[in-house]
């Protein structure tokens, strides 16, 4: 059986010409006789790799000098954790709840020090963004909180809420290098990279440097502080290794399709033709506020489970995979990440009129 097209919200769909050349490198990787999963982190071959993945997405993202990037492991969850035990001096923290990404984190900070929810959109199962522009932001709030791009219910900031010059910490897990973005607009980005940079096992970081300080929470683990991993280049201890490198093939094969501002463009357009067609479509919806859509995923139903289910398992046996909407939601939801092509899309829709004239 050949590749199908992978719509999958994460783990997902990666570039083909990426996962050649790992296999090609998979036995001996650059004539060191081995393959990367073999060898030490502290070996030229790795460090070279490790060194060039971070120059190369300093270059996609244009990240400037006082921010560092690290590597690290614990998934995105991890994070939810770590930024406040690293940033908060008050023990105060402002969030946004879009989603349930956004309310995990939000809970979790709620063991360190007094969280307030300022703002959510939770009254309509998350279909939309708050506006953002004037929000009660606590005076003594270490950081405001958001998701950017919310994986399960398919919104997406199209501006920064405005933090009162507050730090702003953001979760990209989903919408990682999928468009250019301004990076001295926040404190801390970081996303898992199992969505649309890499291989689950990875989360990177980029982090404001006046931030990572020893004046972390007491009882912080050693490894979950900033400091130890910026201190030690992100191997402190031995990275995701493998991860890395494939996130670093990534980056070449991103700046090889024209970098950041080009994938924007990409991605709108595919993003366009499937919000078109779920805009007249007479079986099919999308749920979400028009001016809030993602680019990265995509939810729709057709109001009626059955039909839903039915359309899912049609799908899955015309090579369509991963369409099943997330298990809260229930209905169906495509990710089209940088990885899938503008034909995965195109067939997609091609498809769905099909299953549209045949059950009308
Ligand atoms: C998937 C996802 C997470 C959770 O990621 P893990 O790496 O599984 O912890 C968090 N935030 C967003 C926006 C996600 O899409």
């Amino acid at each position: 059986m050949g590749r199908v097209y992978n719509f999958s919200a994460g783990p997902a769909v990666l570039p083909e010409s990426v996962l050649r050349e790992a296999a090609e490198e998979m036995l001996d990787y650059k004539g060191t006789g081995m393959s990367v999963m073999e060898m030490s982190h502290r070996s030229k071959a790795f460090d070279d790799i490790i060194k060039t993945a971070e120059a190369d997405l300093r270059d996609l993202m244009n990240i400037p000098d006082n921010y560092k990037v690290l590597f690290l492991q614990g998934g995105a969850s991890q994070q939810f954790a770590a930024i406040p035990m690293n940033l908060m001096k008050n023990k105060v923290a402002d969030y946004i709840i879009t989603g349930q990404w956004a309310k995990k984190a939000y809970q979790e900070a709620s063991k360190y020090g007094k969280v307030n929810a300022i703002a959510s959109s939770e009254d309509k199962t998350f279909s939309y963004i708050p506006d953002c522009s004037d929000l009660p932001i606590s005076e003594d709030a270490d950081y405001v909180y958001i998701c950017e791009n919310n994986t399960i219910y398919g919104t997406k900031y199209k501006t920064l809420p405005n933090t009162k010059g507050k730090t702003l910490v953001a979760d990209v897990s989903s919408c990682f290098l999928s468009e250019p973005i301004d990076v001295t607009k926040y404190g801390v980005i970081y996303g898992g990279v199992q969505k649309n940079v890499g291989p689950a096992g990875v989360v990177i970081a980029i982090i404001r440097e006046d931030l990572i300080t020893d004046d972390v929470l007491e009882g912080t683990p050693t490894m979950l502080k900033y400091k130890t991993q910026a201190d030690n280049d992100s191997l402190y201890n031995t990275p995701p290794c493998y991860g890395i490198y494939i996130c670093g093939k990534v980056f070449k094969w991103l700046k090889s399709m024209g970098g950041l501002a080009a994938m924007k463009e990409k991605n709108e357009a595919k993003a366009k033709i499937l919000y078109d067609f779920l805009d007249e479509s007479k079986l099919f919806k999308g749920t979400v506020r028009k001016e809030d859509r993602s680019l990265m995923n995509v939810p729709f139903v057709t109001g009626n489970d059955e039909l839903d289910a039915k359309f899912i398992k049609e799908a899955k046996a015309a090579g369509f995979e991963n369409l099943k909407g997330h298990r809260s939601v229930g209905g169906m939801r495509a990710s089209i990440y940088n990885a899938m092509p503008q034909e995965g899309v195109e067939k997609l829709v091609e498809f769905m009129k099909k299953f549209e004239a045949e059950n009308a």
